[in-house]
């Protein structure tokens, strides 16, 4: 469905996320007919380019990050001519009034701070001095929203001097996710499933974020926030919230929003035993942590592992479990929902025990597998195994019906719709804050130092004890 006519303002136009993922979204949405004529994209940035000059660098990015539009040579320059470049710093007033003059009037208006959030402050002040804000204006922000509760609250303190929520989008990639939107459609869109997700039937749940990569080229950044600060307090959270809250009374933003929120709030503070924190050593593929930031006593943690308790009437007593790390053996996010055990065995001990999985995979190869109990094949006995009901999307839906859309194409044309429903609420991201607080407040006051592992491992030992002592072990990564 087309939208409206916009102006978007990408300050930091010239940055990593807007090259690399911004503008080859934007780009594909024009390629894929999401508006007409007439969209404007300025792109603010304190280096001096021209119009054409700047409209060359995206050239080459969009070839690199967008190659499926390779050879769509009208496209491609329809796209290129709708942008424009504007020279300013965010902290000074010089090319505010440029700016000023290249937009238009009257059309939704938004703007993207692909900028630290030490800049979130000034933007938005020059933004409103310089008259620039209208009503149809949102602005849009990226993570880390905050480092703790406290500069999470001012961060919000500020942005809510200058616009309303409701104006103000805070982007946590993974929910722009298709999988994670699934996630929702299966629980909600289904009678299958909802009846039993609950802590009767529901054994515990596994959410796994793991990364193949390492911290190369952000490290000052992840040696002040760790795994802790840049994963779990934002991604794995949110999709803790949209496995465990209770069904909103419609997908609107403030409907879905309140009820993660009360999953937030729900959650229990974690026992330090129920936490394993790791960092990776070096190997024969790269050199380890320390090495690469630098730090040869640094004790951030590139790996977290946890056990979390939801304390409502639904899950009391089903732990989800969390785990995210870097350099690991694989690259997965998945969800696993384990099911409790039949309660009585017909076949006997000897059929051994079965427990149904539902696996949902965000990536790669996003899907849903439902792990089911069988007879053997053969004739001897009554044995029992498990199978896997295997839904790959691109298999179900084909590949020309399903390609994946990045998480930037589907959060930057929501900007545009004004549907907030896919962002995070300033209250949620303070409440993921204040439960993770005082689990780093408490390493900080015990001198805790992270549990090396070896990089392309699945992780320190410790994370297999944490499930081990509670007669439970992790899905495996790959
Ligand atoms: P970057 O350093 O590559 O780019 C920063 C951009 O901001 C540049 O265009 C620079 O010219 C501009 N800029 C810096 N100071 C400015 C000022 N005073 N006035 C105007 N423009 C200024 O950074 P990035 O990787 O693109 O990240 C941007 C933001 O997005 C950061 O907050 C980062 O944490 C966040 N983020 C980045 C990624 C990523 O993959 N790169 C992912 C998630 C979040």
């Amino acid at each position: 469905i087309p939208v409206d006519p916009f102006d978007l303002v990408i300050f930091g136009g010239t940055g990593d996320l807007a090259q690399r993922k911004i503008l080859p979204a934007l780009f594909r949405r024009y390629c894929a007919g999401q508006w007409h004529d007439g969209v404007r994209i300025l792109a603010a940035a304190r280096s001096e380019h021209d119009s054409d000059a700047f409209r060359a660098i995206v050239a080459r990015s969009l070839a690199e990050y967008a190659p499926e539009h390779a050879g769509q040579d009208d496209l491609r320059s329809g796209f290129l001519q709708s942008l424009d470049y504007v020279q300013l710093d965010a902290g000074a007033d010089p090319g505010w009034d440029v700016l000023a003059r290249k937009l238009t009037e009257d059309r939704i208006r938004a703007f993207y701070f692909s900028v630290g959030p030490s800049l979130f402050g000034p933007l938005a002040e020059r933004i409103r001095q310089h008259g620039l804000a209208t009503p149809q204006t949102r602005i849009v922000v990226e993570k880390p929203f905050g480092h703790d509760l406290d500069s999470a609250r001012a961060l919000n303190a500020t942005l809510a001097a200058y616009f309303d929520e409701n104006q103000i989008y805070r982007i946590d990639h993974y929910l722009g996710k298709e999988t994670v939107q699934n996630l929702m459609a299966v629980r909600f869109g289904n009678m299958l499933f909802e009846p039993l997700w609950n802590s009767q039937y529901v054994d515990h749940i596994q959410i796994t974020v793991a990364e193949t990569v390492g911290v190369d080229g952000r490290e000052e950044y992840y040696e002040r926030a760790g795994a802790m600060r840049d994963m779990v307090q934002n991604h794995l959270m949110q999709l803790l919230c949209l496995i465990a809250m209770e069904p909103p009374a419609k997908f609107d933003s403030d409907a879905v929003r309140d009820e993660k929120l009360k999953v937030i709030r729900a959650l229990d503070p974690v026992q330090p035993h129920h936490i394993v924190r790791g960092q990776y050593t070096g190997g024969p593929d790269g050199p380890g942590y320390r090495e690469v930031v630098g730090n040869p006593r640094s004790t951030t943690e590139s790996y977290v592992a946890l056990r979390a308790h939801v304390s409502n009437w639904r899950w009391a007593g089903t732990p989800f479990y969390l785990r995210t790390g870097k350099r690991l053996v694989a690259r997965s996010s998945v969800i696993n929902v384990i099911f409790k055990d039949a309660p009585h065995s017909i076949f006997g001990a000897e059929a051994g025990r079965h427990a149904n999985t539902l696996s949902i995979r965000l990536q790669p190869n996003e899907g849903i597998t439902l792990k089911v109990t069988i007879k053997e094949p053969g004739q001897g006995g009554m044995r029992l195994i498990d199978v896997p009901l295997d839904m790959s999307f691109a298999e179900a839906l084909g590949p020309e019906n399903h390609q994946a859309p990045d998480a930037y194409d589907r959060l930057v044309m929501d900007v545009i719709r004004g549907n907030q429903t896919l962002f995070m609420r300033g209250d949620e991201v303070e409440a993921a804050w204040a439960w993770t607080d005082p689990i780093i407040a408490g390493w900080q006051a015990r001198g805790d130092v992270p549990k090396p592992y070896d990089s392309g491992s699945t992780g320190p030992g410790d994370a297999e004890l944490l499930m081990k002592r509670d007669g439970r072990q992790w899905q495996g990564i790959k």
